[in-house]
């Protein structure tokens, strides 16, 4: 196992950060990460961190359920229900965003449901899964070929890129998104998903936020950072929307994280009071998604 240690903040390159958080891995190593925030520009990454050639152990656990389809349990029950209802509210928001249905990549494609709804709606599929197990349920999934990289998508270009809960997971996070863009026709749209760091059920649960989710979540975004990345690769918000189911997916996680048992009830009420917060503030939920497209 090895680990490194970031000298610069990633959105804004200066090098003065203050601890932020210790957050232990309940869900595979239970080891203890430090999170930071940079003093600049707030962003708060996890540092040091496993190096891009560790960082696979922590994703083998049959509690990792975003790269399984096993029906066991409440918790995967009621996320496999949720599935169904958030995949289709994605496809609908791509075609709001690009009514001319043409070619969609989605990067970090997990098991394929997303890409398998964009194909039966008439768009055309690209996808990009660097887990091998995930990959191979994609490929079936979508009746596809999946890339395991992106170096493997040369000379295509899309109309629409998606990542779904994926940035936060990417060691080159710049160079990954310099390359994305590279891919995206010049009035195409991106869209991305990440969970938020400012969000009431963050603010609530604190080290025990299941989205902070260490060490695969090597970067916990907010609005204003956020905002800061997309300006910063030259590409201009059009809107930020909210994933309300997260915030009841999320507690319940925190929830098993602080007692190694879960609440449901506390759960349900922490989840709606979160919705509720961002209501009023600022849009602030659990977890968001930012659509932007070229300045
Ligand atoms: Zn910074």
């Amino acid at each position: 196992m090895s680990y490194e240690r970031l000298e610069n903040c990633p959105i804004c390159g200066k090098d003065d950060f203050k601890n932020f958080l210790v957050v232990t891995d309940n869900a595979v190593s239970k080891e203890s990460f430090v999170l930071v925030e940079c003093e600049n520009c707030s962003f708060k990454f996890t540092n040091p961190r496993p190096d891009a050639a560790s960082i696979g152990a922590y994703y083998e656990s049959e509690e990792y359920i975003s790269h399984t389809n096993t029906k066991s349990g409440i918790i995967n029950r009621a996320y496999h229900v949720v599935r169904s209802i958030t995949t289709k509210q994605k496809v609908e928001l791509i075609n709001r965003h690009a009514p001319t249905k043409g070619t969609i990549l989605d990067y970090g494609c997990g098991t394929g449901v997303f890409l398998s709804a964009c194909k039966k709606d008439g768009w055309e599929i690209r996808g990009v899964e660097p887990n091998e197990k995930a990959r191979k349920a994609s490929s079936e999934e979508t009746g596809e070929i999946v890339a395991s990289e992106l170096q493997q998508i040369s000379g295509e270009k899309f109309d629409v890129i998606t990542l779904w809960h994926v940035l936060e997971h990417i060691h080159t996070l710049n160079e990954t998104m310099a390359e994305l863009l590279s891919l995206l026709h010049e009035d195409g749209t991106l869209i991305v998903a990440v969970p938020n760091a400012d969000s009431h059920d963050a603010q609530q649960y604190k080290e025990n936020w299941a989205a902070y989710d260490v060490p695969r979540h090597l970067y916990h975004f907010t609005q204003g950072t956020m905002k800061r990345f997309l300006k910063k690769h030259k590409m201009k918000l059009e809107e930020v929307l909210p994933m309300k189911f997260d915030a009841y997916y999320v507690s319940m996680l925190s929830e098993k994280h602080k007692d190694g048992k879960g609440n449901m009830i506390n759960s349900v009420v922490n989840g709606f009071k979160s919705n509720s917060y961002a209501e009023k503030n600022g849009n602030d939920y659990s977890s968001l998604i930012f659509v932007a497209k070229r300045k």
